[in-house]
């Protein structure tokens, strides 16, 4: 699933291409994939809007639109937009095309259909209610341990609550519980202040480098322009199972935490 580096990879790379474009139309493939308002009603409002600005918010595209509202993106599990030429065949799996002003669309690939689409206006509820960005100057080691400080869930289980932090997901929770040297299974609120400094060092350096790499493409994630990232050559344990510890040699384990694989080792992280 795209998580916060890949999203971001996505919108540093669509935003040279449509910013200040106005949406000639879209064409729904699915309309499955638009949520609260009809695809009749979702295609006609967008139509003939300008794109003011693309913004990533936890693991959302937020596309402001010259009306004054905002088009939210989620890419779910297997989500990617794909820019094209207009006269160009629609990518397999494409559910949805925003035609452009300037001869290019944003396909929405996405072959397991959890993608969604909505049109939303300022403070809408889903996006109020995410926690803090991790990669924003104001996100510091106090802040982490506040947020964890009264949970009791595993410390896997409270990083990839969006409502606690914004934008990590499986795979860099795990890499960022590895390079801290922190059990998956810990209760949150069992950390102390050196092991929560070191998360949160762990946490914007796994994110920081996965962004340095375009995401990481271990299922379907493509960047706008359809390459892979390189991020995953980078792991140390997530999508790693079957393999020994890069540090210790010790065979890493699988833990299943909030239905999702969680990889660690048992020597190196305690
Ligand atoms: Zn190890």
């Amino acid at each position: 699933m795209p998580e916060l580096p890949e999203v971001e990879t996505i919108k540093n790379e669509l935003v040279p291409h449509i910013i200040g474009r106005r949406i000639r139309g879209v064409t729904l493939f699915w309309d499955g994939m638009v949520k609260e308002t009809s695809a009749t009603e979702f295609c006609a409002r967008l139509k003939g809007q300008r794109i003011g600005g693309l913004r990533r918010r936890g693991k959302y595209l937020i596309f402001s639109l010259s009306g004054g509202g905002l088009l939210i993106v989620h890419l779910k599990m297997s989500g990617s937009l794909l820019l094209g030429r207009d006269s160009s065949e629609p990518p397999q799996y494409t559910r949805a095309v925003i035609h452009l002003d300037n001869g290019l669309n944003i396909f929405f690939r996405d072959p397991r259909k959890f993608g969604r689409m909505r049109l939303a206006g300022d403070g809408d509820r889903v996006i109020s209610r995410l926690g803090p960005e991790p990669l924003e100057e104001g996100f510091g080691a106090g802040g982490l341990a506040e947020r964890l400080t009264r949970r009791k869930a595993p410390i896997k289980a409270a990083l990839i609550d969006q409502a606690v932090i914004a934008g990590i997901g499986n795979m860099y929770a795990d890499e960022a519980l590895f390079a801290a040297g922190i059990h998956p299974l810990r209760p949150a609120c069992s950390l102390v202040k050196a092991e929560l400094k070191r998360l949160h060092r762990a946490i914007k350096q796994v994110l920081l480098e996965a962004i340095n790499d375009k995401g990481a493409s271990v299922s379907s994630y493509f960047r706008p322009g359809g390459e892979k990232g390189s991020a995953h050559f980078q792991f140390r344990v997530a999508h790693r199972r079957g393999q020994d510890c890069l540090v210790c040699g010790t065979p890493l384990e699988r833990l299943v935490i909030r239905n999702r694989g969680s990889y660690f080792c048992p020597k190196c992280q305690s």
